[in-house]
């Protein structure tokens, strides 16, 4: 069995900040296992089109620190001209502006994927893909990881996969039942959500004044916005499909949305170039297959994730363990680089 100072579980943005962070420590012998063909977990971008995380706000300063060290530039949302409020299926649509004063959300250029090539780039050759974590067993001063086709040793992991999915893993001895029951209890932020993004030779709701924002519990989507990138020249819409579209066949859910689309925006969303979607809640290497959308007050943080397990050889980090910002991508940075700081001095 191969061994390695340090293994952290999952490649999504968590575990690569910590392996990133553990690098800068002057600490290189890192393995990150990753159970996807890819590495990313909730940040995808698919065609220009980010499936999982886009936004971060003027408050997530890790997001801003990681983004100005990788020297990835940031942009705001698209939010000029009138934006559509359907809120009821008999009244007409209500028109509204954004508030040009109010803080911008910000975008990050080339899709948030920007953000995972570049800190994976520097530590490639330490990820394994395709590698499913499924028994962790505690030895006198190291720990067993294992998988279907290899295991290896390490002084220290790193457990950054969403808690709700941590029970796939085998431990041996047992986690203490307390931490079981706080992680079954902690959504998964966003596993519910169902995403959809559509790209156009032009933004042609812009030249109607529109900003491309398309909100209301009634339709299909329930929220729409503008997602071009003047970095790639991609033009798009992208938003989050409403959830009782979820048991549909794709081709009859996307014909649904384009219908609703074409009602606000215009026609020309049948001159689409490309539709993608993904509903993360039948990804099992994010979602567990219990839930659908429960938990919206998930209470992220909880310090029981702070704790150490077996003798300080096991820690838990990512973004739903991050008493700041916990779910969004601030908390999975801020949880990563927390993560490296301890092992490292431990
Ligand atoms: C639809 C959607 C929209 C979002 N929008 C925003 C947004 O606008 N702004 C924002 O800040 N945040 C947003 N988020 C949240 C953001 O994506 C997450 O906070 C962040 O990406 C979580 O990173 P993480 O590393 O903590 O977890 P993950 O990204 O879930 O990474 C965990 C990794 O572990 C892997 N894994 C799972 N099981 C195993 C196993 N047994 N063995 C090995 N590997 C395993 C997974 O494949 C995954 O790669 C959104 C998320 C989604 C899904």
């Amino acid at each position: 069995m191969k061994h390695y100072k340090y293994i952290i579980i999952g490649a999504g943005l968590s575990g690569l900040t910590t392996a990133f962070q553990l690098k800068r420590l002057g600490e290189n012998d890192v393995l990150i296992l990753e159970s996807r063909e890819r590495i990313g977990g909730r940040i995808l971008t698919q065609k220009g089109i980010d499936l999982g995380a886009t936004w971060f706000q003027g408050h997530h300063t890790h997001v801003k620190d990681v983004l100005q060290l990788l020297k990835i530039p940031a942009f705001n949302q698209y939010v000029d001209g009138n934006s559509i409020l359907v809120y009821n299926a008999m009244a007409p649509a209500h028109y509204f502006k954004s508030d040009s004063n109010a803080p911008a959300s910000q975008r990050i250029v080339g899709g948030s994927t920007s953000i995972i090539k570049a800190l994976s780039s520097s530590i490639k050759d330490c990820i394994k893909t395709n590698t499913t974590v499924h028994k962790v067993i505690e030895k006198d001063n190291f720990l067993e990881v294992h998988t279907a086709n290899e295991n290896f040793t390490a002084n220290k992991v790193v457990v950054t996969i969403p808690p709700r999915i941590v029970s796939q893993i085998d431990f041996k001895p047992q986690l203490p039942e307390r931490l079981q029951t706080a992680m079954n209890a902690t959504h998964t932020w966003m596993s519910h959500a169902i995403k959809a993004g559509i790209t156009f030779k032009k933004p042609f709701w812009r030249e109607r004044d529109l900003s491309g924002m398309l909100i209301g519990q009634i339709g299909p989507m329930t929220e729409l916005y503008d997602h071009c990138d003047p970095s790639t020249g991609i033009y798009s819409l992208m938003g989050f499909v409403n959830e009782g579209l979820r048991d549909l066949q794709p081709a009859d859910r996307k014909a649904i949305i384009l219908k609703h689309i074409a009602t606000y925006l215009g026609p020309e969303v049948y001159d689409y170039l490309e539709y993608v979607e993904k509903d993360w809640s039948i990804d099992l290497h994010t979602s567990s297959r219990t839930l659908k959308n429960d938990g919206l007050n998930p209470g992220y943080g909880n310090p029981i994730y702070q704790e150490e397990y077996f003798d300080g050889k096991l820690i838990f980090s990512g973004t739903e363990t991050s008493p700041l910002n916990g779910g969004y991508m601030d908390g999975a940075i801020y949880s990563g680089i927390h993560a490296a700081n301890k092992v490292a001095v431990s």
